[in-house]
């Protein structure tokens, strides 16, 4: 394969969005996001084609069962999210590098599949305490909200050794940088890009 996909997954809180648009905007590596499909709705400031495909959950069955997806996971009940063929395959033919923002169980699927052609992050929060800390800081969830995400991001931090490099966001312009270096080397190794 010419082209090279590079994989990004972390618990929920742990800012792994923001730093794949920040290395998009900075512009020193190239990457092509993956624009996942989803059934959950759009939520505000969200567009279709570029932050998610938002489709129904007819039409997600639809695409499993054309075969059209890498792979696809059940993130959270009810709601589905998949990595489509057509958004990794003809760009990695033209030797371009695509970014994925996807959980745990599919990052480990695609770097299965991808091999040595795939590179995959884990953004860490500095511990699940400050995470607790984050999460409570954003007012945003109700305290048993805040559990259950606590608990997840447990489960989803057992995952952390099976990925290629992990990234610890104690502060977001580092884990910005460090996470751009690691992916110029895999991208580009033979030269200081
Ligand atoms: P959100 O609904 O907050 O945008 O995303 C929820 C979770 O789904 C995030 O962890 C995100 O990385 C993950 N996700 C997004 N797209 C995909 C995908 O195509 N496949 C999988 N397995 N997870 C995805």
């Amino acid at each position: 394969m010419k082209g090279k996909v590079i994989i990004i997954s972390a618990p929920s809180g742990c800012g792994k969005s923001t730093i794949i648009r920040a290395i998009m905007e900075r512009g020193k590596v190239d990457l092509k996001f993956s624009v996942s499909a989803t059934n959950r709705p759009p939520r505000e400031g969200e567009t279709d084609g570029v932050n998610y495909h938002f489709i129904t959950t007819e039409e997600f069955q639809q695409a499993i069962a054309d075969d059209r997806f890498v792979e696809y996971e059940e993130v959270y009940p009810g709601r589905y999210y998949g990595t489509l063929k057509s958004e990794i395959v003809e760009r990695c033919e033209r030797g371009e590098t695509v970014v994925l923002d996807i959980d745990v169980k599919g990052g480990v699927r695609v770097k299965e599949l991808f091999g040595r052609d795939a590179l995959s992050i884990y953004i860490m929060p500095p511990s699940v305490e400050e995470l607790r800390r984050r999460l409570e800081g954003r007012a945003t969830d109700s305290a048993e909200a805040i559990d259950q995400r606590v608990s997840k991001a447990e489960f989803e931090l057992g995952f952390a050794p099976r990925y290629d490099c992990r990234v610890i966001n104690d502060q977001l312009d580092l884990a910005v940088e460090q996470t751009e270096a690691i992916i110029l080397d895999f991208t580009c190794p033979q030269t200081f890009c």
